[in-house]
């Protein structure tokens, strides 16, 4: 039998879940961190375990893929789960998802003899917004 105290944790759980996607979606990419910030504005009580929890759920499930870690090391999750490349701003962490690998992989191929790859290639430089603050300063 069922009593609501064995039933809450669960349901607390799904509903932190469903958010979560929420928030990934809306970002694009988005660290735990980012992801906790924006949890609290409506549920001031999460914690980050549970966030950590509930991304690596996530993540296991396949519902939400791993994207390249900020600039500060920080683990990032990719709404978009589908297999693809990135580029990086290596000065605010600026993710962008490109679509280069089917010009680039061949080039790259031919330069290691026709090897296989079959990693995703993240590319790294500096953002539009951070060469133009660049300029100003
Ligand atoms: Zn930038
Ligand atoms: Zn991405």
């Amino acid at each position: 039998m069922l009593t609501m105290e064995t039933i809450s944790p669960q349901t607390r759980q799904t509903k932190y879940c469903t958010q979560i996607e929420r928030i990934i979606a809306e970002f694009g990419h988005a660290s735990n961190a980012e992801i906790l910030a924006e949890l609290h504005q409506t549920f001031p009580d999460v914690s980050a375990t549970t966030v950590h929890r509930a991304t690596a759920r996530l993540a296991s499930r396949g519902e939400i893929s791993l994207a390249p870690a900020d600039p500060t090391g920080a683990m990032r999750y990719d709404s978009n789960t589908t297999p693809h490349d990135h580029f990086m701003c290596t000065h605010c962490g600026l993710l962008r998802d490109v679509d280069i690998a089917d010009k680039v992989r061949p080039l790259l191929m031919a330069e290691i003899d026709g090897c296989d790859i079959s990693s995703r290639i993240t590319v790294s430089g500096t953002c539009k917004t951070c060469t133009t603050q660049k300029d100003i300063a």
